[in-house]
C-alpha cells in the first residue's frame, strides 16, 4: 500500500508535477504526475511540506491501484502563497483540464493534445508524462470533490457569519438613483429605529397616520440578515472584479427587482430557480434538457453558461445554499467555492443539525418544499450523513406514519401478518391507495386478487415520495428512528405540528417511552430561522388590531412571503393581498393579487394571467366612507427591499385626494419625536 496526497489550492485546482521535472523519489512514471506519492503518509506529508508549509490535515478518501500498487488517496488544501523555491515544478490545473488532457494520448502531437486544455493548465504541465494514472484516478475522485477540506474552515465553523452592524457595507445600497429608490426608505428606517429594541423579539406595530389612511407596520419586516449578507456580497464582488465575469448560481434572493438591479450591474445567472441551465446565448434551456455537465462538448447552439465557465470566472452561491452536485461542478471547473459562498448561516445551521442527527443514526426528515433551492441544498447535504426524505406538510407526515405502521419489521420483508391500522384520515388518492393496500393485506391471506395485487407499503412510499428520498430507502429499516429539520422559511407551528404528530404515531407503535428516542427534532437543535419567526410574530401582533386589509409584499417565488400572506389570509380572508411591488396597485378598486400556490381559488371574471386576480382593497362602501380612515397593514417578506415598501405606500396615497393626506415629513416628524 502506498499513499498519495492530492493537494488543491483555494481555487480547487489540483497540484501536479511539471513535465520533465524529477519526481524526487523512486516513484514510477505514472505516479510522478502526482507529486506527493510515497510509501506511507509521513513520507508523502514530508514531500508536501517541501512545497507547502501551510496545508490542512490530509483527509483519507479512497484507495485505487496506481502503477500496480494499491494506493490510499488523501485530500488536502494548501496555501500556494508560501511555496518554497522549488515550487515551479509544481503546477495547478482544474479537474476538467486534467480530464481533457488525460483523454488525449501521450504520444499525440502537443497541438492535438492541447485540445480541451483550459488556460489554467500550461501544456508543459501535462506533457510528456503518461497521464494514465490521472485517467484512472479522476473518475474515482469525482464523487469526493465535495470532501476537499478547506483551510480556515473547521467542521463546526460557519462558511460565513453575519457581519456585525458596524461592519456592514451600506454604501452598496446607494451607488445611484435606481439603487437608492430600490433599497432606501426614510419611513422604514424610522420605523425600525423606533420599534426594534431587539433583532429577535417582536414589538408592537407602528402606525403611520396619514389622515385618510392609517398604515399599520409590524415591528419586524423586510430584509433579514441572511439576505443583506448575500446582497452585500454580490455588489461587493461585482465592484471588486470589474474585469471578470461574475455569476450567481441562481437567483440571489427571491425578489425580481433586486435580481434585475444586479443583472444591470453585470451579474449573470447560471440557472433558473428551478435549476434549469441558462444557455450561453442567454436563453433558457427547455426544462426537459437533462444533460449532465459531463456529457461532453456542446454545440454552440446548446452550450449552457455552465459550459463556458473558466477558472477566471467567479460564481457566487446564493443565500439558499447549493447542492453538492452544483458544488462538485464548480470544483471541476477550478473555481473557488467557499470564497464566494453566501449561504446563510441559519441555513447552514440546519445542515449541521442534519449532520448531527445522521451521525446519531437518525433518518433525516426534511419539512420543506422539494422544489425550493434551500430544501434541495439541505437534502443534498443531509444525504451525506444518513437516509433522507422530504415531507411537504402535515398531510404527508400522516401518510408517512400510515406507511410506517404498515411496514414489515426490519429485515423481514414478508407481508405483515395483521392488517395495519390507518392512524389518520389522509385526504386524496394516496390515502385511499394505502387504505386499499391495508385491506389488500387482509384479503391476500384469504383470496389473493388475480391480476392486480395491492401495492405494498414500500411501493406506496416509492410512488408517493418519488424523487424526494435517498436511493434504496427501505421503510422497514429507515423509518426506525427519524429526526426532523426544516426549510427555514416555513411556519414554525407547522413544523412543530409535524414533530408532534410523528411522536404520537411512534408512541402508538413503539410505546410512549420509546417515542422520544425514535423521533428527534426539538428546541435543542431548533432549525427554524429566527428572522422568519420574528417577522411572523410581529405580523401576528399587528393582525390583532382592527384592519380593513393587509398587503404583503415580496417575490412571487418567495416562500417566507407566502407564509406571511397565509397569516393575513387566516385573519382577513379575501382582504389579504400578496403583491410584488407598487406596480400591482392599479387603483384602490383593482389590486393585482398573486395566488401562491397557483391552484388557489379565484374569481374567473377578474382573473389575469400569471396566477393573479384583480381585487378591490375594500368594499365600495368602505372606500367611499370619508369619516373613518382606511386601516391598512403593510409588511414585506425577507427579500423585500425597504424602498418598495415605501413606494407601495406612496402609490396607495396617490389614489386618495391629496387634501385628505398629511405630508410625509409630518409623519416622519411623528416617528422621530
Ligand atoms: S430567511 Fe432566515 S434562513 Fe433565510 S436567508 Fe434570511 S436569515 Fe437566512
Amino acid at each position: 500500500m502506498q499513499t498519495t496526497i492530492l493537494a488543491f489550492n483555494a481555487n480547487n485546482q489540483l497540484a501536479i508535477r511539471r513535465a520533465g521535472a524529477s519526481a524526487g523519489v523512486s516513484a514510477p512514471a505514472n505516479a510522478a504526475a502526482l507529486p506527493f506519492t510515497a510509501p506511507d503518509l509521513p513520507a508523502a506529508l514530508a514531500q508536501l511540506e517541501t512545497h507547502f508549509k501551510t496545508h490542512t490535515a490530509p483527509v483519507p478518501c479512497f484507495t485505487f491501484p496506481l502503477d500496480g500498487n494499491e494506493t490510499q488517496v488523501y485530500l488536502a488544501q494548501v496555501s500556494p502563497d508560501d511555496a518554497a523555491p522549488a515550487a515551479p515544478e509544481i503546477q495547478f490545473a482544474s479537474i476538467d483540464t486534467l480530464v481533457g488532457a488525460s483523454l488525449a494520448t501521450p504520444s499525440v502531437a502537443p497541438s492535438a493534445a492541447n485540445q480541451g486544455v483550459a488556460s489554467d493548465a500550461p501544456t508543459s504541465a501535462l506533457q510528456p508524462f503518461s497521464l494514465s494514472a490521472l485517467s484512472a484516478l479522476l473518475p474515482r475522485l469525482a464523487p469526493h470533490l465535495i470532501d476537499i477540506p478547506y483551510l480556515h474552515l473547521g467542521e463546526n465553523d460557519f462558511i460565513y457569519k453575519f457581519r456585525p452592524d458596524k461592519e456592514r457595507n451600506r454604501l452598496i445600497y446607494q451607488p445611484d438613483a435606481a439603487a437608492r429608490a430600490l433599497y432606501q426608505s426614510r419611513l422604514c428606517a424610522a420605523i425600525k429605529t423606533l420599534a426594534r429594541a431587539s433583532e429577535r423579539t417582536a414589538a408592537a406595530p407602528v402606525t403611520l397616520d396619514f389622515g385618510a389612511v392609517r398604515y399599520l407596520i409590524p415591528s419586524h419586516f423586510g430584509f433579514c440578515l441572511g439576505v443583506k449578507n448575500a446582497i452585500e456580497r454580490a455588489y461587493e464582488t461585482l465592484a471588486e472584479n470589474p474585469d471578470r465575469r461574475v455569476f450567481m448560481l441562481s437567483e440571489l434572493i427571491h425578489n425580481p427587482y433586486v435580481n434585475e438591479d444586479l443583472r444591470r450591474r453585470g451579474l449573470r445567472y447560471l440557472q433558473t430557480d428551478k435549476g434549469v441551465p441558462i444557455l450561453a446565448t442567454g436563453l433558457r434551456t427547455p426544462a426537459s434538457d437533462t444533460r449532465s455537465p459531463e456529457s461532453g462538448v456542446q454545440s454552440p447552439a446548446t452550450a449552457t453558461l455552465w459550459d463556458t465557465l473558466t477558472p477566471d470566472d467567479i460564481v457566487i452561491i446564493p443565500a439558499f445554499g447549493a447542492t453538492d452536485e452544483d458544488k462538485r461542478r464548480l470544483v471541476r471547473k477550478g473555481l473557488p467555492v467557499v470564497q464566494y459562498d453566501a449561504t446563510c448561516m441559519l441555513v447552514e445551521k440546519v445542515w449541521k443539525a442534519a449532520r448531527a442527527f445522521g451521525r446519531e443514526g437518525y433518518t433525516i426528515i426534511i419539512h420543506g418544499k422539494h422544489e425550493h433551492e434551500e430544501t434541495k441544498a439541505t437534502f443534498s447535504n443531509a444525504r451525506r450523513h444518513a437516509p433522507a426524505l422530504i415531507v411537504r406538510n402535515l398531510a404527508e407526515a400522516r401518510l408517512l406514519t400510515d406507511i410506517m405502521h404498515a411496514a414489515p419489521p426490519p429485515q423481514t420483508q414478508a407481508p405483515a401478518a395483521a392488517a395495519p391500522v390507518l392512524s389518520s384520515p389522509v385526504g386524496g388518492v394516496h390515502a385511499a391507495a394505502l387504505s386499499s393496500c391495508s385491506r389488500g393485506v387482509h384479503a391476500a391471506s384469504a383470496s389473493p386478487p388475480a391480476s392486480t395485487p395491492a401495492p405494498t407499503p414500500q411501493q406506496l412510499f416509492d410512488r408517493h415520495f418519488a424523487g424526494r428520498h435517498t436511493p434504496n430507502f427501505d421503510i422497514a429499516r429507515d423509518l426506525q428512528r427519524i429526526a426532523v429539520v426544516n426549510q427555514t422559511t416555513l411556519l414554525m407551528n407547522e413544523t412543530l405540528d409535524i414533530i408532534e404528530h410523528l411522536r404520537s404515531a411512534y408512541a402508538a407503535k413503539y410505546g410512549p417511552a420509546e417515542a422520544d428516542a425514535r423521533v428527534g427534532g426539538n428546541a435543542r437543535r431548533d432549525t427554524l430561522c429566527y428572522a422568519t419567526q420574528v417577522n411572523q410574530d410581529a405580523l401576528s401582533r399587528a393582525l390583532a388590531e382592527p384592519l380593513d386589509a393587509a398587503i404583503v409584499i415580496g417575490g412571487k417565488n418567495s416562500s417566507n412571503t407566502y407564509q406571511l400572506y397565509r397569516l393575513c389570509e387566516q385573519r382577513l380572508g379575501p382582504r389579504a393581498f400578496f403583491i410584488q411591488s407598487e406596480e400591482n396597485i392599479r387603483t384602490l378598486d383593482a389590486i393585482e393579487h398573486y395566488h401562491f400556490p397557483a391552484h388557489a381559488p379565484r374569481h374567473e371574471s377578474a382573473a389575469l394571467s400569471d396566477n393573479t386576480e384583480l381585487k378591490p382593497l375594500a368594499t365600495p362602501a368602505r372606500l367611499a366612507e370619508k369619516n373613518t380612515p382606511l386601516r391598512l397593514l403593510i409588511t414585506g417578506g425577507a427579500s423585500c427591499p425597504d424602498g418598495i415598501i415605501q413606494q407601495v405606500i406612496t402609490r396607495i396615497n396617490s389614489h386618495l385626494p391629496p387634501a385628505t393626506l398629511r405630508p410625509i415629513e409630518s409623519i416622519l416628524a411623528d416617528l422621530e419625536k
